[in-house]
């Protein structure tokens, strides 16, 4: 077996029996020697996936925008922290940056935080931003103080459950390893607390699957009450549904085709897609104002894309104005990330955030 990480996970399975997809989804990413983001380049034309501030500019800048809005509207605190969560290859927070030049004054109360995991995608974002910043592997690490969070393309990674519909009963999806020693999906014994299913969960059909992800609601946790004791706003940005629903949405990507979870571990991008809805619970449980979540097309057309695609177009000739409109609709067009991607925001307080609109 040439792929180390399968022998290791194997051999764990033959020990002590099939494990859960959030363990299994865990070994894979965050492996200390095999795991996926140990790799030089995940993200990015040479790696498995592009990701929106990897399309264009114009993304982080209009989240700098967003965040010297959101800055203001805590009234302009003199020192807060800017926590970007997964900055992958930093390129957001260098447009968010360069953006807020325009603001020195938000520049200077910043103390840019970036939490990183990955050592090597650490190193990555100091050769892209500089040194002078903090960089801490877990959220629990963040310096005291009002904080401005931001992340895209955070959640998806964080490791999910499976159970899958079987008579009365939700199974829990595991992975175990056949006579040749390859993996596969098979039913776990245990069986999830109908308590935690949406309404509906009587009618569907055998088989039907249902997802949760224990380890994103708590990271949500932990920033929300941040959020509630010491002040500040958040913005999480990603693919996803509003409301809970039934789906299999476990996805495996490798060189920028859909992959077997499977056949490769550290290898393929492992990720789901996000169930906002008891992610917003979690933020208001923590007492945080929650707003509205607005699709990503809805909130980057109200930040002012085009505008500012108009802007840096008016220096440049006819190709790159097509390469920025083309940049544009590819953020924001429902049928490309415009619909698909939710952009999900909460403060402590009932403060001004536009474009979002209080949700109550
Ligand atoms: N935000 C970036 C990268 C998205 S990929 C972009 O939009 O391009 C996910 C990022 O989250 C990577 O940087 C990965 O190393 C990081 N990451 C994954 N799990 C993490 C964890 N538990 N704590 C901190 N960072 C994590």
């Amino acid at each position: 077996m040439s792929n180390p990480l399968k022998e290791k996970i194997v051999r764990h399975i033959e020990a002590v029996g099939p494990m859960g997809l959030s363990e299994y989804m865990h070994l894979c990413m965050a492996d200390p020697r095999h795991g996926y983001y140990q790799r030089q380049e995940p993200i990015g034309g040479k790696g498995d996936f592009i990701t929106a501030p990897e399309v264009s500019q114009m993304f982080g800048e209009l989240i700098g925008v967003w965040c010297i809005q959101a800055w203001k509207g805590m009234g302009k605190p003199q020192k807060f922290n800017l926590v970007e969560l997964g900055p992958g290859k930093g390129t957001m927070m260098s447009d968010i940056l360069r953006a807020a030049q325009a603001s020195p004054e938000f520049v200077k109360a910043a103390n840019v935080v970036l939490v990183e995991s990955s050592p090597k995608l650490q190193a990555t974002q100091r050769t892209q931003l500089g040194n002078q910043h903090l960089w801490i592997e877990d959220i629990s690490k963040i310096p005291s103080g009002p904080s401005i969070f931001i992340a895209n393309e955070f959640l998806d990674v964080l490791p999910f459950r499976q159970y899958i519909k079987h008579k009365t009963q939700w199974l829990e999806r595991a992975v175990d390893a056949d006579d040749s020693r390859e993996l596969k999906s098979t039913i776990g014994a245990s069986a999830l607390d109908p308590r935690l299913l949406p309404e509906g969960h009587d009618a569907e059909p055998d088989g039907s699957v249902f997802e949760i992800a224990p380890a994103r609601e708590a990271i949500m946790q932990m920033v929300a009450e941040k959020t509630a004791e010491q002040g500040g706003a958040a913005l999480f940005i990603d693919y996803g549904h509003t409301a809970s629903g039934f789906g299999d949405t476990f996805q495996a990507i490798m060189d920028h085709k859909f992959a077997d979870p499977f056949a490769e571990p550290g290898k393929a991008d492992l990720t789901n897609h996000v169930d906002f809805s008891p992610l917003v619970k979690v933020a208001k449980t923590a007492n945080c104002q929650t707003f509205a979540i607005l699709t990503q097309g809805e909130f980057l057309l109200n930040l002012g894309l085009l505008e500012r695609a108009g802007v840096l177009g008016q220096k440049e000739n006819e190709a790159a104005r097509a390469r920025l409109t083309a940049e544009a609709e590819r953020l924001a067009l429902p049928d490309q990330m415009g619909d698909l991607f939710k952009c999900f925001a909460f403060s402590r307080d009932a403060i001004e955030l536009p474009p979002f609109a209080i949700d109550d």
